[in-house]
């Protein structure tokens, strides 16, 4: 059923694989590409709640600096093909974009599904051979020991004994996080069989757990405009500002997501970390107390309880006045100096312990991967095996939330392919 010889093999058709492999035949490679599930795309149809958000508006320089330390591996990859090329591509697939909060791209369609669909179309019309529901289990060298390198000479699925030849293999089997989704881990499993090194794997944009039990009675409240500080051993590591949801566990939405990098190094050093909300970002300690006199004048013989609806989301109030300690059907008039102190405190500083993160599975993306240092970043070839590239998560790079995983994914995917098809 396979042809003798493909010019390239791109394993995985997620975001990267689907586009390295679209790529690598539009500029005309005979190409294969093998998928494990029974469907291209399984995690880019979830990405952005279901809406995809694809890349950033932002300059070069916002989105190296999106991915820490190790961002600029991927300034030739973005000089090859960056956000704009990327939403001309979708545009050129009937696909209108448009910009939101924090320059992310979504399409108006506000549909992940269309965008899966115009990465299938660009296949068919390249003629890429889809091979679903196959698993690759091996990168196959050949033994050609005069040769500086080793050199790709096909790969070998799952329970196939046969090997299906090519000298340009593209891994971009993904991350660790959303198993069902099709992302295990094999790639690493496969490069490190090839001597390549993988940086430890570690989830990253992942929910935390916290000490406090009361989360539970807050599962599903979302609040917006709060700033979050995160201590640790009494000391200010990092502060945001925006969105974020208590769960059943402890505490998730964007701002706990984009700092748990941050909270994850420190638990790992065995640092005690809190983060601490603030219900009233805008307000300072005198304007609360001044409001606070306000709503004694205004509603003095309403209950607490009542009063305080006014300062918290509903569902928060209870949670908040048990831990103030304060009777929530007392008079809102009859609260005490010192409950007023609290109650401050309290809208300013909610504490909470966090124990631990939540499992790789449940991150957006994985932190650590194949080691840069063992890719050449103008072309995506391994330094240490000739013919062999990567693109997409699978690579020690993981950036913030706002569309640069999607764009890291999309830009690797073309430079690999570029450099693997080039006659
Ligand atoms: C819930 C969620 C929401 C997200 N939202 C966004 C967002 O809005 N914007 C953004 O920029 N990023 C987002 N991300 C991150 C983004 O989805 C990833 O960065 C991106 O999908 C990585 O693409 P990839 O092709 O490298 O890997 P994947 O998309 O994981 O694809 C890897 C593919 O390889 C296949 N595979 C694995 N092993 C084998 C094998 N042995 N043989 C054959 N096939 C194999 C898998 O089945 C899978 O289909 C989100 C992630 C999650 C989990």
């Amino acid at each position: 059923m396979f042809k003798k010889f493909y010019d390239v093999i791109v394993i995985g058709g997620g975001a990267s694989g689907m586009f390295a492999a679209g790529c690598a035949a539009a500029k005309g490679a005979d190409t294969l590409l093998l998928e494990k599930t029974n469907q291209l795309g399984n995690k880019l149809s979830i990405t952005g709640k279901g809406r995809c958000n694809l890349t950033n508006i932002g300059e070069v320089n916002d989105f190296i600096e999106s991915y820490g330390k190790n961002g600029k591996f991927l300034y030739r990859s973005f000089k090859n093909f960056f956000n704009q090329s990327l939403i001309a591509f979708f545009n050129s697939y009937g696909i209108e974009t448009k910009v939101e909060r924090g320059g992310r791209i979504f399409p108006v369609s506000d549909n992940s599904e269309s965008i899966v669909n115009a990465l299938r179309n660009y296949l068919k019309e390249n003629k890429v051979t889809l091979g679903l529901n196959l698993q690759v289990k091996e990168i196959v060298l050949g033994d050609n020991k005069t040769d500086r390198n080793n050199k790709v000479i096909g790969i070998k699925l799952s329970e196939r004994k046969e090997i299906i030849k090519t000298d340009k293999v593209i891994l971009a089997t993904g991350g660790l996080s959303y198993p069902k989704t099709g992302a295990t881990g094999d790639g690493y499993r496969m490069a490190k069989k090839l001597g390549h090194s993988i940086v430890s794997l570690t989830p990253a944009l992942v929910p935390l757990e916290t000490k406090e039990d009361f989360v539970k009675d807050l599962q599903g409240l979302a609040l917006k405009n709060v700033s979050v500080t995160v201590f640790t051993n009494g000391r200010k590591i990092g502060e945001d500002f925006g969105e974020m949801l208590f769960t059943h566990f402890g505490l998730s939405g964007p701002i706990i997501l984009k700092m748990s990098s941050l909270v994850i190094e420190h638990l790992n050093k065995n640092q005690e970390v809190s983060i601490v909300i603030n219900f009233k970002p805008a307000l300072d300690e005198k304007k609360l107390a001044d409001r606070l006199l306000r709503e004694t004048k205004n509603f003095g013989l309403k209950s607490v309880n009542n009063v305080m609806k006014n300062f918290l989301p509903r569902k928060l109030v209870p949670v908040f006045l048990k831990l103030a300690n304060i009777n929530t059907d007392k008079k809102f008039k009859q609260i005490t100096h010192q409950e007023k102190e609290k109650i401050i405190n309290l809208l300013t500083n909610f504490s909470l312990k966090i124990t631990k993160s939540r499992p790789i599975d449940e991150a957006i993306i994985t932190k650590g991967g194949i080691s840069l240092k063992e890719i050449n970043p103008y072309t995506m070839e391994s330094k240490k095996i000739k013919g062999l590239y990567f693109c997409g998560e699978i690579i020690d790079l993981d950036g913030k939330t706002g569309g640069y995983n999607l764009q890291l994914a999309f830009s690797t995917a073309h430079l690999a392919a570029q450099s693997a098809f080039n006659p």
